[in-house]
């Protein structure tokens, strides 16, 4: 685990030294107030992953401008050579009752060169009821210089009275540009396309990098929009679509963003800034009434994609609709 999380998190530093979590484990450690157990929440399982052992470096590091990444702690944690810190899962995705047995047993070793003994306990949301609970009696008389971090996506998963005993840390998604910025560094393809449908969610983003169907479907979509224009289009477009396959969903979430965009032309804030030309033509076609009734179908008939409705019959009518509010509204 340890060489997997040196090779795919150290990039994501940067990013940490800039989130929440990392500003108050810092004001923690400054107050000398670092408590017994954290649970460390986002949708983001890249990021928490990866945040989870920046934050047991922040609890170790011996230097100012913590995790420094050099100090020996900090190096320890990096290699996976610090004794005093067990992550779990070991191998299952989530955590065993079994494995809480040996966690609370070992809990009340003393660390053995460290200040501080670190459990990150991850997933551990899908722990289940009796396995949390076990690890309950622990958190309401904890051994001295034990820190839990517990990650989790879904925090309600976590029963309340571990809740109550923990420290809560929310990390919200990443800003558009912060996760744009990340991708090219990265030399990830499209990068302005994937971090306009990712919601700021770094797991999501990476995903869809290995997704061929990215590159050009922000053409793709622009050519419906465009081009959708009398009913005898609708089986071209209908067909171009459906091509999409498994990733429909994904072309309509790009459709919603391109159209969003539409809507605000004007601002700064756009987020297909490589296809600013076509938007701005787009915006003399369809007015912010227009945009509004259009996602609103979009939504619509996405919940009923859901129930695995007819897809074809389903983006038919949404192509129908589109013509129809075109046709009704005309700019
Ligand atoms: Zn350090």
């Amino acid at each position: 685990m340890a060489k997997v999380w040196y090779n795919t998190c150290v990039e994501l530093i940067d990013l940490y030294r800039n989130s929440d979590i990392h500003k108050k484990i810092l004001l923690d450690k400054h107050a000398d107030m670092i408590n017994h157990a954290y649970i460390l929440s986002s949708a983001d399982s890249i990021l928490l992953d990866a945040y989870a052992g920046f934050f047991a470096q922040d609890i170790c590091c011996e230097c100012v401008g913590s995790p420094c990444m050099t100090c020996l702690p900090c190096q320890k944690i990096l290699h996976g050579n610090m004794v005093d810190l067990s992550i779990y899962p070991k191998t299952e995705k989530s955590l065993v009752v079994e494995d809480i047995s040996n966690i609370v047993v070992d809990s009340y070793i003393r660390p053995m060169d460290s200040k501080y003994k670190i459990y990150i306990l991850k997933n551990f949301d899908l722990c289940t009821v009796q396995g949390q609970n076990k690890l309950l009696k622990t958190l309401e008389e904890p051994p001295q210089n034990v820190v839990f971090i517990l990650t989790c996506s879904n925090e309600d998963m976590v029963l309340m009275t571990i809740r109550s005993r923990a420290k809560v840390l929310h990390e919200h998604a990443l800003s558009k540009k912060c996760l744009s910025d990340y991708l090219q560094t990265h030399g990830i393809v499209n990068a302005e396309t994937i971090s306009s449908i990712s919601d700021g969610n770094l797991t999501t983003a990476m995903a869809l990098s290995h997704n061929r169907n990215v590159s050009g479907i922000v053409d793709d979509v622009i050519g419906v929009l465009m081009g959708l224009n009398s009913s005898r289009d609708i089986l071209k477009y209908s067909s171009k679509i459906l091509s999409y396959k498994k990733d429909i969903g994904f072309f309509l979430e790009t459709m919603v963003s391109v159209l969003r965009d539409i809507a605000i032309v004007n601002s700064a804030e756009i987020n297909f800034i490589s296809h600013k030309k076509e938007i701005e033509e787009l915006s003399q076609i369809y007015s912010a009434r227009m945009i509004d009734k259009i996602v609103k179908n979009i939504t619509s008939m996405f919940n009923k994609m859901d129930f695995n409705c007819n897809v074809t019959g389903l983006i038919d009518q949404m192509l129908l609709d589109i013509l129809e509010v075109k046709f009704l509204c005309k700019k």
